[in-house]
């Protein structure tokens, strides 16, 4: 029998078990389907590489639109009571990175650093990652100043000057929805033309305080004066500031999806799912941001979590859903 001791004061796991339900990813859509899979009595295993559970969750400072709550929440406390929640119904925690999965067989085999997993369902919270810039100073003010998301971080800037960096859909449609709250929005793309739709583009270029910066890269980013916040741009070799309250930057994410590439179905990297959160192997369930869809937030991903725990139940009893 291998027993292996888990990150911080969890107890120790098994693997010598087969389990009827292994989630891959600790964010909110994992801990979700955890969580319900615990309530259906699945044996149920949770599997996160990082020391504490929540994902991106885990790094917002402060969310406010999350039901519940009228006051706003930190990120880290919420992910925590989700974690807590999931460990009262009976689910089982291994801090591991899971590094390659076999789907061939009913008994899915995942192998992790400790071992191989083996389950007879598994459901894929693996998550996103915002794709960086990658310049000076982007990492030191993440959540202080620089931000990835309009829908969450947007508030914070009513009345404020801003930047955004990006040239695709997603870069637009987020300027177009930053409009409500900034006073002002610098709009900086690498490029001479913008790769958005262009019905998107001619409504952003109509919005008079849109200003837009072409052919122009962000090189640094100098938010250590609270009064005077910097980003430091290049235009065709041409060095300039521009004094912005923040900067968010949609230059694409990255879904966590590379260990799947050769079984799943993938949408440019997404996990393709029906509305039961079943890929296309028998079996094996995705949930949250690293599905194949257009709402990327806490709600959503928790809401496929329990689909997921919900379509795992079925498959296990009726052997298809
Ligand atoms: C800065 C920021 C602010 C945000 N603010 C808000 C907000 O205010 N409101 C809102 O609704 N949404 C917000 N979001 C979006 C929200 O956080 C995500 O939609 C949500 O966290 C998605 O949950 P998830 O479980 O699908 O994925 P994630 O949260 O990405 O979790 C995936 C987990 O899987 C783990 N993992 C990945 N690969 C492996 C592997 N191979 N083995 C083991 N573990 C693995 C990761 O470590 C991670 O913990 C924000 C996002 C960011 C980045």
């Amino acid at each position: 029998m291998l027993d292996f001791t888990l990150g911080g004061s969890r107890p120790t796991v098994d693997l010598s078990q087969v389990f009827d339900v292994v989630i891959i990813g600790g964010g909110p859509s994992g801990l979700t389907a955890a969580m319900y899979s615990g309530r259906y009595m699945l044996k149920t295993l949770l599997i996160e590489k990082m020391v504490v559970c929540g994902g991106q969750l885990a790094t917002i400072n402060s969310v406010e639109n999350y039901p519940g709550f009228t006051k706003p929440v930190s990120g880290s406390h919420l992910a925590k009571e989700m974690e807590n929640q999931a460990v009262k119904m009976g689910v089982q925690i291994l801090q591991s990175q899971v590094d390659s999965v076999n789907f061939v067989n009913e008994i899915k085999k995942l192998t992790t650093p400790q071992g191989v997993v083996r389950t007879r369902a598994v459901v894929i919270s693996t998550g996103v990652q915002p794709q960086t810039l990658d310049v000076p100073g982007e990492k030191k003010y993440m959540n202080k100043g620089v931000a990835y998301c309009a829908t969450c971080d947007g508030h914070l800037y009513i009345d404020k000057t801003i930047a955004v960096v990006g040239g695709g859909n997603t870069a637009l449609e987020e300027t177009i929805t930053l409009t409500k709250y900034a006073k002002k929005i610098f709009l900086i793309h690498r490029r001479k033309e913008f790769r958005a739709d262009k019905i998107i583009q001619e409504k952003v270029k109509a919005i008079p305080k849109v200003e837009l910066i072409l052919n122009t890269v962000v090189k640094e980013i100098d938010f250590s004066n609270e009064e005077k916040k910097n980003i430091l741009v290049s235009t065709k070799g041409q060095q300039k500031t521009f004094a912005v309250d923040g900067i968010f930057i949609f230059v694409g994410i990255l879904p966590n999806s590379k260990l799947f590439r050769d079984t799943l179905k993938l949408e440019d990297g997404f996990v393709v799912t029906d509305k039961d959160m079943k890929t296309n192997i028998e079996g094996v369930f995705a949930a949250g941001d690293v599905r194949s869809k257009d709402l990327r937030q806490l709600t959503t991903a928790v809401g496929d979590g329990a689909i997921s725990a919900f379509s795992v139940k079925n498959y296990l009893t009726n052997g298809n859903i």
